[in-house]
């Protein structure tokens, strides 16, 4: 018989943290820490299997199921001497989802399952305690009816706020015995006018109907949002978990909580949560109340006034740090831990490895490293590359004078900028076309595509442990959360704070670090590297094998590249230092010259502007190879198309402006992607690859003599099809480069080599090679020629390629491994048959993407190029693929 469930807490354990699979994640966890000896309710799991079985089955669950669920309860029953519907002395259970991979908020949990008219009263009397027992089954009501009928949750919310307002208080626990009878009355009412139907009370119906409503959740349009942003693989399914219910709101000796072990925000050593007295798990999850912080020291840093757990129960606050410290040993990482305490007795419902923020995640790994409980190379392998771009989030520069409206929690550090929007619906419409910064009173997991949408998020209430706290440090979006002094206006568009009305398209800024709301734009600067970040970027500079260049082209992105430990320059678009106002106009005298006079009178202008730029370039890379590829441009980014830009060219060039207009009008290409560029421009005018070839040949003999540089330049010839385009191109630089070494009596060291970007360049690269002292693959336009799929507009309907399961992933993004991959491959070994010393390299934007890299790897390559934001994440993502098997 296959076995469906499994026993965790009790007399019986069956499950181990290795059974992630099957028993999720959450079921794994508790089966393996009670068998350690620390407290977790009793319960059971019932599998991921079954959850697949249902989807098959037509939603249905099986008769053999029913059997091993009945039996798992029993023992449960026999544990606490209760009874799962006994109007005595009732067993009560939470029904909660458990995914392989944690996907927070997203399913549906049910609590307090088990009540009804008459098993109320036995749990009054056997807690002997009738407040909390009404006050358990209200939630169960109101958690029912919005998982199991699908009722607005908020329409029970508003009973109570009107109950409340007749009674003239503030806060849930001060309901009345009798309010909250009034309260379940009325509830019931709602559901039987709202359904039809009376609610359900018999508690094996409500059983059932749990445990299916949790399995439909996995299908719900939140999970199904959620795995896809998280690259989760649909077929996973969910476990159930059934647990006995242990209550924090029995009293002002109970309370429930989240702890992480450590600081998910910086990662500093120090346990961090909040907790709530009198109250069930769902409170601080759902940010109705303000939660109070664990450690006296996490009350002081939030500038809270309410006590401490640690001030509160002191005993109970060093029992959990004990828990902490051995749940951390064990799982040697940081956990999430959801804990209650009933009646003075400490409980834990969950442990998991907590989601920190990248910052965090850097300093907690190298801090691991240094406690002796991971290696360095463990922690590189545990750094999540993706998330290396959000520590270079630009901050608010500190010296910016700006108007503060109003405070917040710091929820998820960085800063953002844009207009304010209050649904998720239209962030996602506006982000579009502008940047937008979501507003809501608080957020939940239908707003997660309005999150993903926005720049940064922003909530009147919720505290650091709320939806959208934990979110949005997921997605290392800047976010600010519990701004109580904001009054948001939903059906008007607006709020109001401190006397300010920001109404929808008014530009805000948030400060997720400090939590600050400020009206307007403000200065940002970049971000500064922190020292565990540089320790984890040595540690991976020791591990990896792949050289990391940058993409560059002016002295400043090279700084950036150089600081950010660029070894190199891999790719110098030639074309691109000419992108400026003040030098465009000669770069388009050249294109536009009609003969071979007016084209050098072009070029003499061009050519000191790029010895300069070279020198400038060499200075900062000195040492350094630097790939400079000559001209490149596809005509139509260069040709004059408004009526100005035509005149001001007429005029430098002293022709009129019918000439300029005629002449633009025949260069004009159908297809300029594959039309008049690359070494195509040097082969049919030669004067402009020897005027580039002077320009590099004398910025090397400046940069000598100045002593400040000891230039390694490497030529790039660009879209070679064949060795005898290339060889003409060399042979224009090896003689110019004769030139200039003879002129100045000083000797040059460099390199010629091409790109390879086009699928004939790949099969001729045996022949290419001999010539060819470097390939770098262009793998953008290897791309675009090997797919046949035009780069710039491939985007129109890449998405549907996606969507009908043609593609997986943008192959501009990521490469296309199994077709453009293969001629890389091809290319490789035929290249080095010919050319064993051949170096190869990647300078196309695939050489910042993390799976690419570990192709690349694969591959055998020297190096990869990469803009130089991209290079941490590249020097990483080399390392990784390292030590990858
Ligand atoms: C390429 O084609 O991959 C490349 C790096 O060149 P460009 O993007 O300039 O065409
Ligand atoms: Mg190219």
């Amino acid at each position: 018989m296959e076995k469906l469930v499994y026993q965790f807490g009790s007399g019986k354990k069956e499950g181990n943290s290795k059974m992630k699979d099957l028993l999720g994640g959450k079921g794994a966890n508790l089966a393996e820490i009670s068998s350690f000896g620390i407290d977790v309710p009793p319960g059971f799991t019932i599998t991921t299997e079954v959850c697949k079985s249902y989807y098959m089955d037509e939603k249905t669950l099986s008769d053999e199921l029913v059997i091993q669920v009945e039996e798992a309860l029993h023992v449960i029953e026999e544990e606490l001497g209760r009874e799962f519907g006994s109007f005595e002395n009732p067993l009560l259970v939470s029904v909660r989802s458990g995914a392989r991979v944690s996907m927070p908020g997203m399913m549906d949990t049910i609590l307090n399952l088990g009540l009804n008219d008459e098993t109320v009263i036995g749990l009054a009397n056997a807690s002997n305690n009738p407040r909390f027992a009404y006050d358990s089954y209200r939630r169960f009501i109101q958690m029912y009816a919005s998982v199991v009928l699908k009722l607005d949750h908020y329409i029970f919310e508003e009973i109570i706020e009107w109950k409340k307002q007749d009674l003239s208080i503030k806060e849930d626990t001060e309901l009345s015995l009798i309010a909250l009878q009034d309260l379940i009355i009325e509830f019931k009412e709602k559901i039987k006018s709202e359904t039809g139907n009376d609610f359900p009370q018999s508690p094996k119906a409500q059983l059932w109907s749990a445990i299916k409503a949790v399995f439909d959740s996995w299908m719900s349009n939140r999970a199904i949002t959620y795995r896809k942003l998280n690259n989760i693989p649909e077929d996973l399914g969910t476990a159930v978990n059934i647990q006995s219910m242990v209550f924090g709101n029995t009293g002002y000796n109970s309370a429930t909580g989240v702890v992480f072990t450590r600081n998910p925000t910086n990662g500093v050593k120090q346990i961090y949560g909040e907790y709530l007295i009198n109250a069930q798990g769902e409170d601080v999850v759902a940010g109705l109340r303000t939660p109070q912080n664990i450690s006296i020291q996490g009350k002081n840093d939030s500038g809270s006034s309410l006590p401490a757990m640690e001030e509160v129960m002191p005993e109970l606050y060093k029992e959990l740090l004990d828990v902490c410290n051995r749940l951390e040993a064990h799982y040697r990482d940081v956990q999430d831990i959801e804990f209650t305490i009933e009646d003075g007795k400490l409980w834990l419902l969950q442990t998991r490895s907590g989601k920190r923020t990248a910052r965090a995640a850097i300093k907690i790994a190298v801090d691991l490293v240094h406690e002796g409980l991971i290696s360095k190379e463990e922690a590189i392998e545990r750094v999540d590359v993706n998330s290396i771009d959000k520590l270079l989030h630009p901050t608010i520069d500190e010296n910016a004078s700006y108007k503060v409206i109003t405070q917040g929690l710091p929820a998820s550090p960085g800063a953002a900028t844009g207009k304010v929007v209050f649904s998720s619906d239209n962030a996602e419409r506006l982000a579009k076309s502008m940047k937008v910064i979501l507003v809501r009173l608080e957020t939940s997991p239908e707003d997660i595509h309005g999150m993903h949408a926005a720049e940064g998020i922003l909530t009147s209430r919720g505290g650091m442990t709320s939806h959208a706290a934990v979110v949005a440090r997921g997605m290392g979006k800047p976010c600010v959360c519990g701004a109580q002094d904001l009054v948001v206006n939903y059906s008007k568009n607006y709020f109001t704070t401190n006397g300010v009305t920001v109404n929808e398209g008014d530009i805000i800024t948030i400060n997720g670090s400090t939590g600050e709301i400020i009206l307007g734009e403000v200065k940002m600067i970049q971000p500064e590297f922190f020292e565990e970040f540089n320790r984890m970027i040595e540690w991976a500079n020791d591990v990896r094998r792949l050289k990391v260049r940058t993409n560059a082209e002016t002295k400043q992105d090279s700084m950036v590249a150089r600081k950010f430990g660029a070894e190199g320059i891999g790719l110098c678009r030639t074309e691109h230092m000419f992108f400026d106002a003040d030098r465009i106009n000669s770069m388009r005298e050249m294109i536009i010259a009609n003969n071979i006079d007016q084209r050098k009178t072009a070029l003499n202008k061009l050519l000191p502007m790029q010895i300069k730029d070279f020198v400038d370039i060499f200075k900062v890379m000195h040492d350094l190879p630097v790939t400079i590829r000559f001209l490149d441009p596809p005509l139509h980014e260069f040709l004059p198309s408004n009526e100005q830009d035509i005149r001001d060219l007429a005029i430098a060039m002293d022709i009129s402006v019918d000439q300029v207009k005629n002449r633009a009008l025949q260069l004009k290409e159908h297809n300029p992607m594959l039309g008049h560029r690359g070494c195509r421009l040097g082969i049919t005018y030669p004067e402009i690859y020897e005027m580039q070839a002077r320009a590099v040949f004398e910025a090397m003999i400046i940069a000598e003599k100045e002593k400040s540089a000891s230039a390694i330049a490497e030529i790039m010839i660009p879209l070679v099809f064949d060795i005898r385009e290339f060889k003409m191109m060399k042979d224009i630089v090896d003689s110019v480069a004769k030139q200039v070494m003879e002129k100045h009596q000083m000797k040059l060291d460099y390199m010629v080599g091409t790109m390879i970007e086009l699928p004939r360049a790949a099969l001729k690269a045996n022949e290419i090679a001999s010539q060819a002292e470097f390939f770098s693959f262009g793998t953008n336009d290897l791309t675009q020629t090997t797919l046949g799929v035009s780069r710039d507009d491939a985007a129109i309907f890449l998405n549907e390629y996606k969507e009908k399961g043609i593609i997986k992933t943008d192959p501009f993004a990521s490469i296309d491994q199994e077709g453009v991959g293969e001629l890389l491959k091809i290319a490789t070994k035929r290249g080095k048959e010919t050319n064993p010393n051949l170096k190869i390299g990647i300078c196309g934007e695939h050489g910042g993407d993390p799976e690419s890299i570990k192709f690349f790897h694969s591959l055998g390559f020297d190096y990869i190029s990469c803009s130089p934001y991209r290079v941490p994440v590249a020097i990483i993502a080399a390392a990784k693929a390292a030590l990858s098997k």
